[in-house]
């Protein structure tokens, strides 16, 4: 059993010691001290249904025994060295990767965290291009980083410092909230011309990169309309821009369909980035592009002390292995159409849903005061999320109006635990 310190004394260590920015979930915050799978424990044993993997990012489940077999391993062996010396690791999850990479992108980099991707993604079209601006999207998360905060267009991620020069954000490709809608076949094409104008008013004509996150996590699990990154990257292309594609959250098979979520909308970027997912829980993170754009930065030294670590590597191999070996981007269909068709009909119960979206394990339910208006239902978001805690379910919430709650589980959920989850979300909903 935890014989640590009590919640109380942890959350007093944090306000004295600890950064006062970050910030807890819970009016009571909830201490976790364990987890399996896609289950989580608090201090005194309680289980919860993990239905936002420490935000998108637990893939394979809470201490994979095969995972941290890898990791474990790799520790006793040598954990640290820089890529100044060969090491296996660094190469063989690179061959891997690449492998899981459509058309031709081939050559990996490894940092430590996805605003670190998205920061050399950015230097990499900007360095290949010639270029200086880029266009991102609006409601989009890209980090934290100054650059990566560049291309973040949350203003509750933003700083009021100069950071966004040289990036312009797009319209966000929303048919919930948009002006074109579901019942629009051409939504995609005209969201996407934005991206035109903004090229032409804003920029000299030359860009050097697009980017997007291939669904929207932190803004709410917005799932563009179809054809809309293919026409996006037409005007990019058009403009000498890259493409890239954030799969921080979409990616690794989450989507159901797909391995990548670029790929549920048919195009191939030239620049992919990924973290999270990527290595289960360590702090791992990559960026994967073509030799030709790769040959770009080897003009001047690219060094990264931690990425590509020999214990990283070897978790984010015995990622892959998991993913392959459980069916899980299967299992992330099957769940996801369940948990899908579930909110659906808890849809025609509450009318405080105003709409269900997402792919495979990555959803989103946003709720609304009144389904006409679409006026934003935060309070009662927030009452939600707080009562499915109590229940036993953790899950996220976003969307830049606070009103989206988000369900991302690791990849491992059941038929019992997505059976489990609409009963609490069911409750919760009915208690506001
Ligand atoms: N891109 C996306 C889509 C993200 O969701 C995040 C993190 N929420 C990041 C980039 C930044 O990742 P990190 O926090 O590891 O820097």
């Amino acid at each position: 059993p935890y014989d640590g310190p009590s919640p109380e004394e942890v959350l007093d260590l944090r306000k004295q010691y600890v950064s006062p920015g970050i910030f807890h979930y819970y009016k009571k915050p909830i201490m976790i001290v364990e987890g399996k799978g896609q289950y989580l424990f608090d201090e005194t044993g309680r289980r919860y249904l993990d239905g936002f993997g420490g935000i998108v990012t637990v893939s394979v489940g809470h201490c994979h025994p095969e995972v941290v077999a890898a990791a474990n391993l790799q520790n006793e062996t040598i954990s640290h060295t820089t890529t100044i010396y060969l090491h296996p690791n660094i190469a063989l999850y690179a061959k891997e990767l690449a492998a899981k990479m459509p058309g031709d992108l081939k050559v990996c980099y490894f940092v430590n965290s996805g605003s670190e991707a998205n920061d050399l993604a950015m230097l990499m079209a900007r360095a290949y291009t010639g270029n200086y601006d880029a266009i991102a999207l609006r409601n989009a998360y890209h980090g934290g980083s100054p650059s990566a905060m560049a291309l973040t267009s949350h203003h509750t991620w933003k700083f009021n410092v100069p950071h966004s020069f040289g990036v312009q954000h797009a319209r966000m490709p929303d048919i919930y909230r948009g002006p074109f809608g579901s019942d629009d076949p051409d939504a995609g094409k005209k969201y996407a011309a934005d991206v035109e104008d903004l090229v032409r008013f804003g920029t000299s004509g030359r860009i050097a990169a697009f980017i997007a996150e291939s669904i929207q996590g932190v803004g709410g699990t917005v799932v563009f309309p179809e054809g809309y990154l293919k026409h996006a990257y037409e005007h990019a292309r058009a403009a000498g821009g890259l493409c890239i594609a954030d799969e921080v959250q979409a990616g690794f098979g989450r989507t159901g369909t797909h391995f990548w979520g670029f790929e549920t909308q048919g195009v191939i970027p030239d620049i992919v980035t990924m973290a999270k997912g990527i290595g289960n829980g360590c702090p791992l993170a990559a960026v994967v592009t073509t030799p030709e754009i790769a040959k770009t930065l080897a003009t001047r030294i690219h060094f990264n002390t931690f990425g590509g670590n020999p214990v990283s590597m070897a978790q984010g191999r015995a990622v892959l292995r998991v993913i392959e070996k459980e069916g899980l981007q299967v299992n992330s269909l099957k769940i996801g159409a369940r948990l899908t068709a579930g909110f659906h009909r808890l849809a025609e119960k509450h009318s405080l849903i105003g709409q269900v979206r997402g792919l495979g394990l990555m959803l989103g339910v946003e709720l609304v005061k009144d389904r006409e208006t679409k006026e934003p239902a935060r309070d009662e978001c927030a009452a939600v999320f707080e009562r499915c805690k109590e229940l036993g379910l953790l899950i996220g919430k976003g969307g830049l109006l606070g009103n989206v709650l988000r369900i991302k589980p690791p990849m491992c959920i059941t038929e019992a635990d997505a059976d489990f989850m609409l009963e609490v979300i069911d409750e919760s909903l009915a208690s506001v």
